[in-house]
């Protein structure tokens, strides 16, 4: 009988990486995701016309980092592009500073279409919503035997397919994680200064990020992603369309703008980011592996991935 392979649950970017380092070691795996496309937390939408960033603004990428080369090959391809390292401070008086770091990227498809090109190739199936992960008698997925089973999703999510008591603790743990509502706001013509890029918003208790999504897509379309703070979302979870016209106020008036936005657009991320990421890479244990930004701390794109790629590595060497 054939093997099963490795089924990964999640088809965000950990999830990809861990199933491309398997697929490149030559093992069977194929890949769950309830959503429409793969991407998850990297996810865009098309919003008059043209692809906006509604969950991650950007990523960077460490000079050593085994993420680098997958770096390189997207920017040589022209799918990713160096946006900018230079990022201003808004508070109540307005754009007070600005604040250099690391060079961060951004997508002219829009942050997806990455994790589309990383996931070319592989057996993906979308719109397919795991229900139970059983670790009895060898891992299940939905009664579907598996060699492993990764879970490439958030934890809240993941503890919710697996029986109290049934998996590793680390897997387990009640660890926090907080929302945020993305907001993106648009206007007919560009009505801020070309040197925004983005913004942090200090001392206010609706948006604590802004960015300018023309600018970071390259195609200067007049259109701000702000992320708000996570108690203003967590007052916002039921209804956060609601939240559409105080975050529209609240940014017209920390930029000084002229007028208001034509439209908005309000995505909620129940789960955006977790509090306490863990220090470790990723966990494996009795077939059932965990990685994400949850794990590899900070959580950002970049650890994401890593923590994917090397529970990829790690099961290719213990499976194949
Ligand atoms: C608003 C926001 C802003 C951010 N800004 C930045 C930033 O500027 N820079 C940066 O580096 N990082 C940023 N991040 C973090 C970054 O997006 C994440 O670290 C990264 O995308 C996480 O990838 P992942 O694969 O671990 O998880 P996810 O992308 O969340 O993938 C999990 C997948 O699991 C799927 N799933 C869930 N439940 C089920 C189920 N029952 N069955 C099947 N599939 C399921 C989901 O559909 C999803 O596709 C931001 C995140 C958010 C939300």
């Amino acid at each position: 009988m054939s093997s099963p392979g490795t089924t990964v649950i999640g088809s965000g970017i950990a999830g990809v990486a861990c199933a491309r380092a398997l697929s490149d070691a030559g093992l069977p795996v194929r890949v769950l995701d309830r959503g429409r496309a793969p991407g998850g937390r990297m996810a865009g939408r098309t919003l008059h016309g043209r692809v906006v960033d509604l969950g991650a603004s950007y990523f960077t990428v460490g000079q050593d980092s085994p993420f680098a080369p997958v770096v390189e090959d997207w920017v040589a391809r022209g799918l990713a592009r160096e946006w900018t390292d230079t990022f201003s401070v808004v508070g109540p008086d307005g754009v007070t500073d600005t604040k250099t770091g690391p060079v961060r990227y951004g997508a002219a498809g829009g942050l997806r279409s990455l994790v589309v090109d990383l996931a070319r190739g592989l057996d993906l199936v979308q719109q397919r919503t795991v229900e139970q992960v059983r670790l009895d008698g060898g891992p299940t997925v939905d009664g579907e035997r598996a060699d492993a089973v990764v879970l490439a999703l958030p934890d809240p999510q993941a503890r919710r397919l697996l029986e109290p008591g049934s998996a590793p603790e680390t897997v387990l743990d009640p660890r926090g994680w907080q929302p945020t509502l993305a907001v993106a706001l648009g206007w007919s013509t560009r009505r801020w200064d070309a040197d925004l890029h983005g913004a942090f918003v200090h001392d206010d208790p609706t948006v604590e990020w802004l960015a300018d999504d023309g600018d970071r897509r390259g195609d200067g379309a007049a259109v701000l992603v702000a992320h708000t703070t996570p108690e203003f979302a967590a007052r916002h979870l039921e209804e956060p369309a609601l939240a559409g016209p105080e975050v529209a106020e609240t940014v017209t008036r920390l930029l000084g703008l002229d007028a208001p936005p034509d439209w908005t657009h309000v995505h909620r991320w129940t789960f955006a980011k977790p509090t306490s990421p863990r220090e470790q890479a990723f966990s494996l244990a009795d077939g059932i592996g965990s990685c994400g930004d949850g794990w590899s701390a900070p959580s950002k794109v970049e650890s994401a991935w890593t923590s994917g790629h090397e529970l990829g590595r790690e099961l290719a060497a213990r499976l194949g």
